[in-house]
């Protein structure tokens, strides 16, 4: 399968007054034409950054990149701003978290969705306000005509992300960046929204690249999941083979700290003890060590090489479950 996306040997550090921090380090990733990939891992991990690089969003002088991403056939680190721009709406978009934060509280709903259209397809103004009114429906808003003329605080949480995912695939988009998408809703609207993402995926063909902390939302929802920690990739799998399967022990403690539903009313959800190793100081061993139940000697000394299983599994670890030591 061809690759829309692919990201090799990226870094990303920022300077600060703390010394140099080292946000993601030397990740690989290819997303395949037409799949959903997962990027999971704690707030902190260096998913929503590497995405936003990945993206060409990433500027100022303070931060320092470097390796090459190709999206499309075009080699983003050697474009201009104004080009990486120019492949925003038609090429790539993105949802947020927090659509309240993302859309304009002083705009109508119908102006800020057909800004887009005017200006990146050049419609005029009635036609951008005739396909706003589509892509409402097309993201299952009922009574569009009158949510067209609403403000952002008229509408639910589940009602504004609605809004922002049809801002986003206003220009048909062949690569979606869905950063925490629902993390921000209740459980039954988080259910809706994320079930909407695969539809629309699948009827607009489109690629997605869904960034969450919640190894639960990638269940279903991708065909392949890369988890990261501390900077790195350290697990990319198939979804299935992954859960059926898993390799680190940090996708383990990822997936016990999630509720299960077998689980007994009152289990407490195992929680991973201790915290995400400081960016500016990695230390040399396996960045998970100090958190791991299943450190040994070699794990505080070594930092462990990228391993890949003969079906393709990447794993991180010096001593990976299930693998006869
Ligand atoms: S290398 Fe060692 S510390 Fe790191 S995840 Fe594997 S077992 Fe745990």
């Amino acid at each position: 399968m061809s690759s829309l996306l692919s990201v090799k040997n990226m870094s990303i550090n920022f300077d600060t007054p703390r010394g140099s921090l080292e946000a993601v380090r030397g990740v690989d990733i290819e997303i395949p034409a037409g799949t959903s990939v997962g990027v999971v891992g704690e707030s902190g991990s260096g998913k929503t950054v590497m995405c936003r690089a990945a993206m060409g969003l990433l500027q100022g002088s303070n931060v320092k990149r470097s390796g090459t991403v190709i999206f499309d056939g075009h080699e983003l680190t050697a474009m201009s701003k104004e080009e990486v721009r120019n492949l925003f709406g038609s090429g790539m978009a993105m949802i947020f978290q927090d659509p309240m934060t993302a859309l304009n509280p002083v705009r109508r709903i119908g102006s800020q969705l057909s800004e887009g259209l005017r200006v990146r397809l050049g419609m005029s103004k009635a036609d951008a306000l005739v396909r706003s009114k589509e892509l409402l429906e097309l993201v299952r808003i009922p009574n569009a005509a009158a949510i067209l003329k609403s403000f952002p605080y008229q509408l639910s949480g589940g009602m504004r992300q609605r809004v922002m995912i049809a801002i986003a695939i206003a220009c048909n988009p062949k690569l979606l960046f869905a950063d925490e998408p629902t993390t921000a809703l209740d459980v039954t609207v988080q259910a809706q929204i994320l079930q909407l993402l695969r539809e629309l995926r699948e009827d607009l063909k489109m690629s997605m690249v869904l960034v969450t902390h919640d190894l639960g939302v990638v269940a279903g929802n991708t065909d392949y999941v890369a988890v990261m920690y501390a900077g790195e990739i350290v697990e990319y799998a198939p979804t299935t083979k992954l859960f059926a399967d898993m390799r680190m022990p940090y996708t383990e403690a990822l997936l016990d700290s999630i509720p299960k539903i077998d689980h007994k009313s009152g289990t407490r959800l195992a929680m991973i003890a201790g915290r995400l190793p400081d960016p500016t100081d990695r230390g040399a061993g396996c960045s998970f060590a100090p958190r791991c139940k299943y450190a040994q000697e070699k794990c505080h000394k070594e930092h462990p090489e990228l391993k890949k299983d003969p079906d393709g599994h990447l794993y991180r670890c010096w001593f990976p479950i299930g693998v006869a030591k």
